[in-house]
């Protein structure tokens, strides 16, 4: 007997405004307009010279409102719905929309657009560098961290009775996006050579490659999933895969390595947690900073809007940061383009494990 795999996916609402029948004959030609924005308050001593979210708020400040050019609207829906038992966010979220601006003072000051494009250049190598040394030691440090837990929290019994099947597997997942991990253990009933019932152990760990990105997100996604595999493998608890006794597995990672020199401090088992996920597209609401990113260029603001009750703001793409959009590229989208934004795939900003 197996137990479904944890962590199903949740699927989140939609919100849909049906397109006017009169959207084809409403379309505007956008017109080309002079806008002077002033430049920026800030010297280039202060961080929010360099604050990419910073720009964008100064300009959309001082930028005149673009008209619509579609009436199909699509308002986007980005919360965390994972809270199912109202505890509110975990401490670990970091998906929280960014706070707003500080009033602006005057300060004559402009970033020239090559100072600010080396400092974005410099960011990103940064970013890449991080990546790739976190990718290159990854598996011996998902191996050593395992092994260094099991020892600690239970003798090693998970891996010990995993070693006929050859121990926990980690792997890692592409295709894994709304959670961060997932356990997997099988039982398999067996007859040893004198006769006895005997358990094989298929134990397994899979990570999510695009969601774990750091040496943090990596422990405590692991501590989650060991205690999945210790309630099932050693304390036999098949149901309730969040329940008391899960709980108290977490409370024993956390404890058996409070001291320990690299893991000290660092492990908190949870049972909802909220990763921001390194999305290659964001787009930001100006009304309310809220932000939803996507793998994939699909959102379009001329046809998409905030989702928040009450903001229905419109949205700016922030990451990457576009070059020299043209008006007329920013104007309306042709109406064939339209069923694509029925197809737009709802990705959550967090998840449970
Ligand atoms: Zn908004
Ligand atoms: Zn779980």
């Amino acid at each position: 007997m197996s137990p479904p795999p944890e962590d199903m996916y949740r699927v989140k609402k939609k919100t849909h405004i049906p397109p006017s029948t009169s959207s084809q004959t409403l379309l505007r030609t956008p017109t080309k307009q002079k806008n002077r924005i002033p430049p920026t308050p800030h010297r280039e001593s202060v961080d929010a010279f360099w604050s990419q979210e910073e720009t964008v708020a100064w300009i959309d400040q001082h930028s005149p409102e673009k008209p619509l050019g579609q009436t199909v609207i699509e308002l986007l829906q980005d919360f965390d719905d994972s809270d199912t038992d109202g505890t509110g966010r975990d401490s670990t979220s970091s998906a929280e929309p960014g706070s707003t601006p500080p009033v602006m003072q005057k300060q004559p000051k402009t970033p020239s657009k090559t100072a600010l494009k080396k400092a974005e250049v410099e960011k990103n190598k940064a970013a890449k560098a991080r990546r790739l040394s976190f990718n290159n030691k990854k598996d011996d440090f998902a191996q050593a961290f395992l092994t260094v837990l099991d020892d600690a929290v239970a003798e090693g019994k998970v891996c010990q009775l995993a070693v006929a099947t050859g121990g926990v597997k980690i792997t890692w997942s592409k295709t894994l996006q709304k959670t961060a991990g997932r356990a997997q253990w099988k039982g398999e009933r067996f007859r040893d050579r004198e006769g006895r019932v005997n358990t094989k152990h298929h134990a397994s760990i899979e990570l999510a490659e695009r969601i774990i990105d750091d040496e943090y997100r990596l422990i405590n996604t692991l501590a989650h999933e060991y205690c999945h595999l210790a309630n099932y493998m050693i304390s036999n608890v098949r149901d309730q895969p969040h329940g008391a006794s899960f709980k108290q597995w977490g409370l024993r990672c956390k404890e058996a390595l409070k001291d320990h020199p690299v893991y000290g401090g660092r492990i908190n088992v949870t049972t909802k947690h909220t990763y921001k996920i390194d999305y290659k597209y964001v787009w930001s609401c100006v009304g309310c900073s809220q932000t939803y990113g996507r793998h994939s260029k699909s959102i379009d603001p001329n046809r998409s809007r905030c989702g928040n009750p009450s903001c229905n703001g419109r949205l700016e793409q922030i990451k990457p940061k576009p070059r020299n959009v043209s008006p007329k590229k920013n104007a309306a989208t042709p109406a064939t383009q339209r069923n694509v934004m029925d197809n737009v795939a709802k990705e959550l900003g967090g998840f449970t494990l």
